[in-house]
């Protein structure tokens, strides 16, 4: 066995674990959405079960590469001149994950970095791993909305980057001067800015702006995870150039062969009927007010999260410590420890997978 394959820390599987052998816990530590894919979405993958059920071509179905680009191009525009995806900058994967996998695998060789913000949410370091090359992690930001000097030290030398926007696990939405900045920054640097965007259409009050229209070599990351409540049909996709395109198909090609082609019906009727998204939005954005309110109540530190379904509060204590502690009292978050150097004393709460009634009940349990 590989060495950096065994020495992945999968350590936050206690939570769960110990969190599923006790009856009645709010389980905050869950990362999905308490909704299911909305029934036209599923009554429309139906229908298309009558049909043969072949592998679909690698890059996915023309159909949803088109309704992809339209999404991406309702966003922003891409890359340094503002220009216009097609469904030729698109690669339909299984799931966000696999355009990560993709990228990783294409891009960095084994003496390659990429950088990572800290708190960052925990894969990225272990797609680095599994695809063996070299990562860092520094906090981008400091409290004033400004790129660290230190961030930018590490980004100027890295030779890729990724940002994550809105954020897991702290639900921190760039506004459009700091996706400015940092696009900028890494297209100065020749630095491949990779942008994570798979909670875009989940913010609370905030416009969604993607750093990616700022640097020249940069690629995109999107899903139907959360945006569309669809974890489990596994499609996501990746926004580049035409010629990386290419080359990341055959990442996808050696691993997955192609995206599941059943799903990929599924995700063109969520992108084409997709008026589902701002209900949940709009009860995710309800269960945040409550939970900033309740978080306020215990005097934890804490920045409202602006967007996706995570808050990330300083409970000033070991977080392994609290969480486990907290699983006794009934109620299940994850150590911010793993999530970075500097999250050590934070743990990541999970308001998109619970009701307003059960966050009231943790929030009981925790006072
Ligand atoms: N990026 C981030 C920041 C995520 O939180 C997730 C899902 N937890 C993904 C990518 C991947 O999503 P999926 O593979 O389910 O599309």
């Amino acid at each position: 066995m590989r060495e950096r394959i065994e020495n992945i820390d999968l350590s936050i599987r206690k939570i769960s674990e110990k969190a599923s052998n006790k009856e009645n816990v709010v389980r905050f530590d869950i990362g999905q959405p308490s909704f299911d894919t909305p029934e036209h979405v599923k009554e429309a993958t139906k229908e298309e079960l009558d049909n043969k059920q072949g592998y679909s071509p690698m890059l996915g179905l023309e159909e949803l590469r088109k309704a992809i680009a339209a999404e991406e191009n309702d966003k922003i525009g891409f890359g340094k001149e503002g220009k216009k995806i097609e469904k030729e900058h698109v690669m339909v994967t299984t799931g966000g994950m696999g355009a990560l996998y993709a990228i990783f695998a294409a891009r960095l060789g084994e003496n390659d970095r990429a950088v990572f913000n800290d708190p960052c949410w925990g894969p990225y370091k272990m797609i680095s791993e599994v695809s063996e090359n070299q990562w860092t992690q520094v906090q981008y930001w400091d409290e004033d909305r400004n790129l660290r000097e230190e961030a930018k030290e590490e980004i100027a030398e890295a030779d890729m980057m990724v940002v994550n926007t809105p954020g897991n696990p702290t639900g921190y939405v760039l506004t459009e001067e700091q996706a400015k900045e940092i696009g900028e920054f890494a297209d100065e640097n020749d630095t491949f800015l990779v942008s994570d965007e798979v909670y875009h259409r989940l913010t609370y009050g905030k416009e969604h702006y993607s750093p990616a229209k700022y640097a020249c070599d940069s690629a995109i990351i999107g899903s139907v995870s959360k945006n569309h409540a669809m974890t489990g049909w596994r499609i996501g996709w990746l926004v580049d150039e035409e010629e990386n395109i290419e080359q990341y198909a055959k990442v996808s090609r050696a691993s997955t062969a192609c995206p599941p082609r059943i799903s990929q019906y599924a995700a063109i009727e969520a992108l084409e009927n997709d008026s589902h998204v701002e209900e949940m939005r709009k009860a995710y954005h309800e269960r945040r007010d409550i939970l900033v309110e309740k978080m306020n109540d215990l005097g934890w530190d804490f920045v409202a999260p602006e967007g996706a379904i995570y808050a990330f509060p300083d409970v000033g204590e070991d977080s392994w410590d609290f969480c486990m502690d907290m699983i006794d009292e009934g109620v299940a978050m994850v150590p911010g420890e793993p999530m970075g150097p500097e999250s050590g004393e934070n743990v990541r709460i999970c308001f998109g997978s619970t009701t307003k009634e059960e966050i009231e009940k943790a929030f009981e349990r925790l006072s």
